[in-house]
C-alpha cells in the first residue's frame, strides 16, 4: 500500500510529466457518479476559489477535474481527494453543474482500491477492526458524567462489516 508520509504531504506535482489518456482509467472515471459530465468543465476555477482546503493540497480541485478529463491516472496520488471536507461548496458553485464532490468520493474509493491512502485512514481502519470503535472513552470521563462503564462491543460484527465492504483487502505492507 502506498502511504503518504503524513497528512497533506503527498509529493508535489510541480514539474512532473504525466502519461495522458489512460483509456482504462478514463473509462473507470466515466462510471463514477457525476463522471459523465466532466467534459463540460471549462476550467473557470470557481470550485477552487471557494474550497476551504485549497491552501493545504498539492493540486487544486479544478486541476483534479482537468486531469480526469485528460485521463491522467496520477491524479489518484493527490491529497486533494483525502483532505476534501465534503463541504459541497465546489459543487454548489460550479456553473456547469458538475458533481465535483461526488466525483471526489468516487476517486477516494478508487485510490484506496489501488492501494493509495494516507496513514490516518489506514490507522483508523485498523483501530476499528481491532477494537470496534475509533475512540476509547476512559472510565474517569464516564464517571464524571455519571455513566456506567462502557459496554463490551461485538467486534466480530464490525470486522464482518469491514470485510464485506472490502476495506480489509489492502494491507499496509502490500
Ligand atoms: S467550477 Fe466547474 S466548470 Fe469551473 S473549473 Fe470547477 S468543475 Fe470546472
Ligand atoms: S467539497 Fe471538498 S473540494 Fe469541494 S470545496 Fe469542499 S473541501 Fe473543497
Amino acid at each position: 500500500m502506498t502511504v503518504a508520509g503524513s497528512w497533506g504531504k503527498f509529493d508535489s506535482f510541480e514539474g512532473r510529466k504525466f502519461d495522458v489518456l489512460d483509456a482504462e482509467f478514463t473509462h473507470a472515471v466515466t462510471e463514477l457518479l457525476g463522471g459523465q459530465d466532466l467534459t463540460a468543465c471549462f476550467q473557470c476555477a470557481k470550485c477552487s476559489a471557494g474550497c476551504p482546503v485549497s491552501d493545504k493540497v498539492n493540486i487544486q480541485v479544478h486541476e483534479v477535474m482537468r486531469m480526469l478529463v485528460l485521463g491522467i491516472r496520477d491524479v489518484l496520488q493527490t491529497d486533494m481527494i483525502w483532505l476534501c471536507t465534503t463541504c459541497y461548496t465546489c459543487q454548489e458553485r460550479c456553473p456547469q453543474g458538475i458533481s465535483i464532490t461526488d466525483i471526489l468520493f468516487g476517486l477516494k474509493n478508487m485510490a484506496f482500491r489501488n492501494g493509495i491512502a494516507p496513514p490516518g485512514y489506514v490507522a483508523a481502519r485498523q483501530t476499528l477492526y481491532e477494537r470496534g470503535r475509533l475512540y476509547e472513552p476512559t472510565d474517569w470521563e464516564r464517571e464524571d458524567l455519571e455513566l456506567e462503564n462502557v459496554p463490551e462491543l461485538d467486534v466480530d460484527e464490525t470486522r464482518g462489516l469491514l470485510e464485506r465492504l472490502g476495506l480489509m483487502c489492502l494491507q499496509e505492507d502490500e
